[in-house]
């Protein structure tokens, strides 16, 4: 180990997602997220080794449950890592919900790609056994720890760190670290070996007035400040416009008879889009029509939700005073069970059903989709991004016909979408939430972004703060001094 204080980028390093981060201090390892890929071109990273053996780490800090943020615990525990996990309540347990269904995504692919290369004849890349397994993902949950916000607490002999809300999902935060006894300077006279330092990791820094949660905290001074930039080279549209494109798109399925289908992500935007569907109810814009969150995870994380009303922002703690839950309202059917879910298809008039996954690659979505592509009177709206090459991008790039669960269909069905959602912030909000640094910190890392986003943020950050920030590559080691 290196002796002098250091950070190394493991992940999220000109990219999106497999966020991780090491912070080296005083003979001490502390890991910040420990995520998976995602990106078809990164996913080999999953299954490289970790850049230091899992067992000489101290500690693991969690920003949010993201699987980019939290996806790799599993291997990390399997490959020998046996400390705390340190996270807030609502993350610590919508992290359980996340990585046992991982696991049981990792165990299903791995036996889909042995089948499919048995049939071929031939071996793949990777080995046909899962990344990680239930029982991996078993034995890392009692590792996790919940620490409540901005409460700070002692993490190593040297290193302590506090959780602020993020304005991301529900739990999602972002994390000081203090670094205590830094060996400042040199020779006597010079050195200040009682100098601590500070250093902010944003994790996914949320939208400002975002529905349920509250607003992301901004920090007054930081030495190092590691920031997500996402969307650094763009601007969401207004969010006011969600509610509106919403009503319309029930009232017009309404009016048609069909029935209305919202491919959602079970974390966060199902229950959004509960959200703004109740505050429709409740004025009166949409008609009372059978609402089914048929997806067993979003019932999952709803139940989170429900479990932790201390998280919710103002607007929503009236709602919850008033008796309006937007969790449980009359006609809201949560259907975990695959007979409840099959059970939906057989009613007559409009629906509006709500069920995972979100790119409509798998789940329950698909069945709900058989049944009503190829109907002219029904409407699937998305909510959410539809990255390339799956059957949601597809389906809302046009496509006449389209293949589902091995049958193709003719597309009859209306295709809209809204994208006011997000859980991220903009350029925007990106500059407003660095805005409350009262001096420059000694150092900015810009990270979780793609290279043309972050150059973007990049230069508007020199711009208009008047200091330039670093941009890590892959592996790259930093001192801190
Ligand atoms: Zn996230
Ligand atoms: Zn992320």
């Amino acid at each position: 180990m290196p002796n002098h204080t250091n950070i190394r980028f493991l992940g999220a390093a000109q990219n999106v997602t497999g966020s991780s981060y090491l912070v080296e201090h005083k003979d001490q390892r502390v890991l910040v997220d420990c995520g998976l890929y995602q990106e078809r071109k990164y996913r080999d990273r999953n299954w490289a080794p970790f850049a230091v053996d899992p067992g000489s780490i101290d500690a693991v800090l969690l920003t949010h449950a993201h699987l980019d943020h939290c996806g790799l615990l599993p291997k990390l525990a399997r490959e020998g890592f046996s400390g705390p996990i340190y996270c807030t309540p609502a993350t610590a347990a919508i992290t359980r919900i996340v990585l046992l269904d991982s696991a049981r995504i990792q165990e299903e692919d791995a036996e889909y790609k042995r089948r499919r290369h048995q049939r071929e004849g031939r071996t793949g890349p990777h080995p046909e056994e899962p990344l990680y397994t239930e029982e991996d993902a078993e034995r890392t949950l009692p590792l996790l720890r919940a620490v409540g916000y901005e409460s700070p607490a002692p993490i190593t002999d040297s290193i302590s760190a506090s959780f602020f809300e993020a304005g991301h999902i529900l739990g999602s935060s972002m994390i000081r670290l203090e670094l205590e006894g830094m060996a400042v300077g040199s020779g006597p006279g010079n050195g200040r070996p009682d100098e601590s330092r500070s250093v902010v990791f944003s994790g996914d820094i949320g939208q400002w007035d975002k529905p349920i949660i509250e607003d992301p905290t901004v920090f007054s001074d930081a030495d190092y400040l590691v920031m997500e930039s996402t969307y650094g080279d763009r601007t969401h549209e207004d969010p006011g416009e969600v509610e509106d494109l919403l009503a319309e798109a029930v009232n017009t399925t309404h009016r048609a008879g069909g029935n209305l289908l919202i491919p959602s992500f079970a974390l966060e935007r199902t229950q959004e889009v509960l959200y703004h569907l109740n505050r429709l109810l409740q004025s009166d814009r949409i008609p009372h029509l059978m609402v089914f969150v048929d997806s067993p995870m979003a019932i999952s994380v709803t139940e989170v939700f429900k479990d932790h009303p201390e998280l919710f922002d103002e607007a929503m703690q009236e709602l919850m005073e008033e008796g309006h839950s937007p969790f449980s309202f009359s006609g809201l059917k949560m259907t975990r069970s695959v007979d409840q879910s099959k059970a939906i298809n057989h009613i007559r008039g409009t629906s509006i059903i709500i069920a995972g996954s979100g790119m409509c690659t798998g789940g329950r979505i698909k069945h709900h989709l058989v049944h009503n592509i190829y109907r002219k009177e029904s409407t699937i709206l998305f909510v959410g991004y539809q990255a390339e090459g799956t059957l949601g991008r597809h389906i809302l790039g046009g496509a006449k016909e389209v293949r589902i669960l091995g049958q193709t269909w003719r597309r009859k069905a209306n295709i809209r979408r809204i994208s006011g959602f997000s859980a991220h912030a903009d350029q925007f909000a990106l500059l407003r939430w660095l805005g409350g640094l009262k001096r420059p910190p000694r150092r900015l890392f810009l990270t979780h972004g793609e290279a043309e986003a972050i150059r973007v943020l990049a230069d508007k950050i020199e711009q208009e703060k008047g200091f330039k920030p670093y941009v890590p590559e892959y592996g790259e080691r930093m001192a801190f001094d």
